[in-house]
């Protein structure tokens, strides 16, 4: 084309569209997923902005949001438009080929170790999946702020763009036209795009219509071309008007020799393919534990088969109003603790009255709680001020209030229902069912995948502490390997009994082997193992739990049992503490005394109560955390 310019992609970009073209991904339905997801962003942006500037919409077809299929079989063209947000010929340039984002050169990486093409989508790059089954794209986009554009690309390390002169203007949005490869003809079938969408986008807020064809049953003459009579008197048939058809076919039918016929045509019209009802709306009774999974992958934009290890969906009423669905998903992402400090992306959709505004509000939740997925509808905010105003609103803090209290209940009863946490004697009585087998260690991997953000949460939330300290698991002296809890720890406690022991190190192996343990263990005393390096800071935070302190059995101060003998010792040993101390040198000892915690081993050096525990003077050294 004449006026066409000329781009290469970034290299990033290239590398990445190199991975999808080769690709042997067997999946490549994934590419239709990204397609409509994209569509619902531009509409979502649309409809956003129109909540202020209500002329932004236009008029006629321009303000129908919805998402449009058609198919072309003769030109192998599959098509997709939307009338959203569209592209300016900046964005077309920055957003389709010469900025990576920071997704882009991750998921390359990841492509080249573990390679789930299905990912695609959570790395920011899900465009680039139409590849997987087009050899030429062709992008046309309408911005309200720009004139008709068209981005091509066969995928050759380059693009050009050109202002769009020769096709339909599209008023604004943005329609992907893709030029299929020979080998992806199935997804020219209607069927199959039915099945899609059905699939990956039912929950798609705005709706999406296929250009489907349809079998109608007309009436057309009967061809019965024995006698050339009848055909004429038919084709005459069909110029007369509709009134005196009927009463012929009638008088025909009353003689028993219809002169018409029916017959199968194709015709072609809009139909719609998905709900639009909105799960958070409907009553969480009639919504099937299917349903919410399926909602649960299309928010996560997750194609595996897991289902999450919880949900919750509630309305909340009072001053503030809303609904919402939280999941805690079935895996944590790889990068959920490495980007902690600096990362404030929180997983809720915020929704006001059906409308979506944003899913980087990071009000909604603590960042402890980053890892849940969810979504939030108020219809107590209001809807026609900007994201900043929003962002300050009051109800915001009620709002964050009861999402923290419900996330904490769901993680709750995930152990409630677990038949791993609960004593097998309490489980006696309850018959054994089916649904045992599914909740059975569920806790576990909860633990194992999300522990951390719970000792996060400790540290960071001291209003919800205690509710967080519940929910801590580890391993003791007695656990026998297992995980145990608080509670637990709290039920085997020995009578008179008065603090929670605990020891951290690097390894329970290495604990098992403490000093510290000798005369704990020989007593019978609990002492639970802290080997995460976020422990020491986690017991620098948790004081007490139900009226317990917690005492580091390698500190100074430990308290078992009265011992009556206790003062008489002291007593006796009282010149040689003395000597001792005095031969040490002062600035490395803070005082020598009689040890109530050793068997074996004659003596043992320990931190004072308020200074740093040998464990967390090695984490500093080393910055693990
Ligand atoms: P993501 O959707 O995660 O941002 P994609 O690779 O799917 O990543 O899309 C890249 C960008 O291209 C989007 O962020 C958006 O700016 C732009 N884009 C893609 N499709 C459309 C569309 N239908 N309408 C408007 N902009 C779009
Ligand atoms: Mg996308």
């Amino acid at each position: 084309r004449s006026n066409a310019e000329k781009f290469e992609f970034q290299a990033e970009v290239s590398r990445l569209m190199d991975i999808i073209i080769n690709s042997l991904y067997s999946n490549k339905d994934i590419f239709l997923r990204e397609l409509i997801s994209n569509a619902s962003d531009a509409l979502d942006k649309i409809r956003f902005l129109s909540l202020t500037d209500k002329e932004i919409l236009g008029e006629g077809d321009n303000t129908k949001l919805d998402i449009e299929i058609k198919l072309d079989k003769e030109k192998k063209i599959l098509s997709i438009r939307d009338r959203g947000i569209g592209m300016t010929k900046e964005d077309l340039i920055k957003n389709l080929g010469t900025i990576a984002k920071s997704g882009t050169s991750a998921f390359v990486e990841k492509m080249q170790t573990s390679g789930d093409l299905n990912l695609i989508g959570q790395f920011g790059v899900g465009f680039y999946s139409v590849y997987l089954v087009a050899d030429y794209v062709e992008v046309i986009s309408k911005s309200n702020d720009d004139k008709q554009y068209v981005w091509e690309s066969k995928a050759d390390g380059a693009f050009a763009i050109s202002e769009d002169t020769w096709n339909e203007p599209l008023g604004r949005g943005t329609e992907i036209r893709l030029h299929l490869r020979d080998e992806a003809g199935e997804y020219l079938e209607e069927s199959k795009l039915k099945d899609l969408v059905k699939k990956y986008s039912e929950f798609i807020n705005f709706p999406i219509y296929l250009w489907a064809s349809k079998e109608v049953d007309v009436e057309v003459p009967a061809d019965e071309d024995d006698t050339s009579d009848e055909e004429e008197s038919s084709e005459s048939k069909s110029s007369e008007d509709e009134g005196e058809d009927a009463e012929k076919s009638e008088e025909e039918d009353a003689e028993g020799k219809p002169k018409t016929k029916k017959v199968k045509e194709t015709t072609y019209e809009w139909e719609l393919l998905n709900d639009v009802k909105a799960i958070w709306l409907r009553n969480p009774k009639e919504v099937t534990d299917e349903e919410y999974t399926k909602f649960y992958h299309s928010l996560a934009k997750d194609l595996s088969d897991e289902k999450p290890l919880a949900w919750s969906h509630f309305t909340a009423e009072g001053d503030v109003e809303f609904k919402a669905v939280l999941f805690v998903p079935p895996k944590a992402p790889q990068d959920l603790y490495e980007s902690y400090y600096n990362a404030n992306k929180s997983n809720l959709k915020l929704y006001v009255r059906r409308v979506f505004i944003s899913d980087e509000f990071d009000e909604l939740l603590p960042k402890y709680l980053n890892f849940l997925k969810g979504l939030v509808d108020s219809d107590t905010l209001p809807l026609n001020v900007s994201r900043e105003m929003l962002q300050q609103h009051s109800s915001l803090r009620t709002i964050k209030k009861k999402l923290i209290r419900k996330a904490l209940d769901m993680i709750r009863r995930i152990a409630e229902e677990d038949p791993d946490e609960t004593n097998d004697k309490d489980k006696k009585d309850v018959e054994k069912s089916n649904d045992d087998d599914e909740k059975r260690g569920q806790y576990t991997k909860f633990w194992n995948e999300f522990g951390k953000s719970i000792k996060l949460g400790i540290i960071e939330d001291a209003t919800n502490r205690n509710r967080l300290a519940k929910l801590l698991r580890f391993e003791s002296t007695k656990s026998d390997g297992k995980l145990t809890s608080l509670d637990q720890y709290i039920s085997r406690m020995r009578s008179g009994q008065k603090d929670i022991f605990y020891l951290t190190g690097t390894s329970k192996e290495q604990l098992e082997k403490s000093p510290f343990l000798e005369r704990l263990k020989k007593k019978n005393y609990e002492v639970i193992f802290f080997t995460d390096p976020v422990d020491e800071y986690l017991m620098q935070y948790l004081m007490d739990y139900e009226d317990k302190k917690f005492q580091n059995v390698s500190k100074e101060g430990l308290r078992l049992g009265k011992d009556s003998k206790d003062k008489e010792l002291k007593e006796s040993f009282k010149e040689l503490t003395k000597w001792w101390k005095g031969a040490l040198a002062s600035d490395n000892v803070d005082d020598v005394k009689l040890s109530n915690r050793l068997d074996d081993t004659p003596c043992v050096v320990v931190t004072s109560k308020y200074g740093w525990s040998a464990n967390m003077e090695k984490i500093m050294q080393s910055q693990t955390l």
